[in-house]
C-alpha cells in the first residue's frame, strides 16, 4: 500500500476529480490524503477516503511538504495551474523541492498521473 497525496489548484480541480474517477478501483487500495478543498471534493464526488489537510493557500501544501520530508507520503499528485499566479507559491515550491529531495514521484499533469499509478513499482 501506498501512501498518495494529491492536489490540485482551483481550476484543475475538474481535471484531479476525472482522474480518480479513472483510476477509483487502484487508488481505493491506497492511502489517501490531500489539501483541504482537492481532499474533500474527492471524498465528495468519488467516494475514495481521503485524508484531508489544511487548504493548500492556508498551509496545505507545507503540511504535505513535512510530511515527505518526514517519510510519510511516497507519491505527490500535484495537478498545479501553469495559468495562474498563486499567493502561495513559496508553499508550492517548498512542496516541490521537498519531492525532488526525497526522490518522491511526483506528477504535475494527467498523463504523468496515468503512467504513475498504472506503473508494476506501484506494488512493490
Ligand atoms: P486546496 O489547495 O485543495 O485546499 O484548494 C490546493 C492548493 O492550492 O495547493
Amino acid at each position: 500500500m501506498k501512501r498518495i497525496a494529491l492536489i490540485a489548484h482551483d481550476h484543475m480541480k475538474d481535471k484531479m476529480i476525472e482522474w480518480c474517477s479513472k483510476h477509483r478501483a487502484v487508488l481505493a487500495r491506497h492511502e489517501l490524503c490531500g489539501t483541504g478543498t482537492t481532499a474533500a471534493r474527492i471524498r465528495q464526488e468519488t467516494g475514495l477516503d481521503v485524508k484531508g489537510y489544511k487548504s493548500g493557500p492556508l498551509g496545505g501544501d507545507l503540511q504535505i511538504g513535512c510530511a515527505v520530508a518526514e517519510g510519510r507520503i511516497d507519491i505527490v499528485i500535484f495537478f498545479s495551474d501553469p495559468l495562474t499566479a498563486q499567493p502561495h507559491d513559496p508553499d508550492i515550491r517548498a512542496l516541490l523541492r521537498a519531492c525532488q529531495v526525497c526522490d518522491i514521484p511526483l506528477a504535475n499533469n494527467p498523463s504523468t498521473a496515468d503512467y504513475i499509478v498504472t506503473s508494476p513499482l506501484l506494488d512493490k
